[in-house]
């Protein structure tokens, strides 16, 4: 549903995706990995039009993704994005934040908005956190409220970037747990993560990018036991 045809982006003369071909089917879990300014951050934004790409073509469900056309708007409710730092309005509610964008980009009356919303918050575990401000939440929390307000959007499909990166160490679990459930449903997710562990067990393939190309995809289990790519192997012993 989420497909890359030689996709090219820079900022100014610096080139940070080389030609990217690759595809997310629908329903499928695609973890992307890869060092530091690899380019993993950008390629996803490219997908939601909050970068433009200058060559090549991101299609989603056979649409061409063009940042500058106001469709975009409407392609970022069908494909949410979830951030590392959860970006959360500060003085409102979780649940406030789960239904800001059902009643003011979906225009759905605030009762059934609400409904929704507390239905998705007990479904990421926190029925009991509704009314809390983000401050008085943890970073697993917080996160979770993040995806909540992701899902309220009844996306396509969910580009997550580094979702775990930011938290404390006991709280990465219950993020990824989240996370497991959403593909046990099988929600198409693309996500960047340095979770080498959920991606060998959640995902259904893996793409290794380096220096803004594609080294390496195929089947998770292919990439993250047996990785063919020098560079795919160094990397990978470095993280795990
Ligand atoms: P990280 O793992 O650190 O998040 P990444 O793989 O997500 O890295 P990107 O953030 O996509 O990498 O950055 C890729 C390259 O593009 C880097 O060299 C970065 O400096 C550059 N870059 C990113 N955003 C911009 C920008 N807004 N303007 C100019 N250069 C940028
Ligand atoms: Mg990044």
């Amino acid at each position: 549903m989420i497909r890359f045809e030689a996709v090219h982006k820079s900022y100014g003369r610096h080139e940070v995706l080389k030609g990217i071909d690759a595809e997310v089917g629908r329903g499928q879990v695609v973890c992307l990995i890869g060092p530091s300014g690899s380019g993993k951050s950008t390629l996803l934004r490219c997908v939601n039009g909050l970068e433009t790409y200058q060559a090549g073509q991101i299609t989603v469900d056979g649409v061409p993704v063009d940042a500058t056309a106001p469709t975009i708007h409407g392609l970022r409710t069908r494909v949410s994005m979830v951030f590392q730092r959860f970006n959360l309005f500060p003085h409102r509610s979780a649940i406030e934040n789960v239904m800001e964008g059902p009643i003011h980009v979906l225009k759905e009356k605030p009762a059934e908005a609400r409904a929704h919303a507390a239905a998705l918050l007990t479904r990421v575990g926190l029925a009991d956190k509704m009314d809390a401000a983000p401050a008085a939440l943890s970073g697993g929390q917080q996160q979770r409220v993040a995806i909540a307000r992701a899902l309220a959007m009844r996306p396509d499909a969910i580009l997550f970037d580094e979702p775990t990166s930011a938290l404390d160490p006991e709280m990465v679990g219950e993020v990824l747990q989240v996370m497991r459930a959403l593909a046990d449903e099988h929600m198409t997710m693309l996500v960047v993560t340095h979770e080498i562990q959920f991606a060998r067990e959640v995902a259904d393939a893996v793409l290794f990018l380096d220096g803004g190309r594609i080294v390496e995809q195929g089947p998770a289990d292919a990439v993250l036991r047996n990785p063919t790519h020098e560079r795919t192997q160094d990397f990978l012993r470095r993280v795990t």
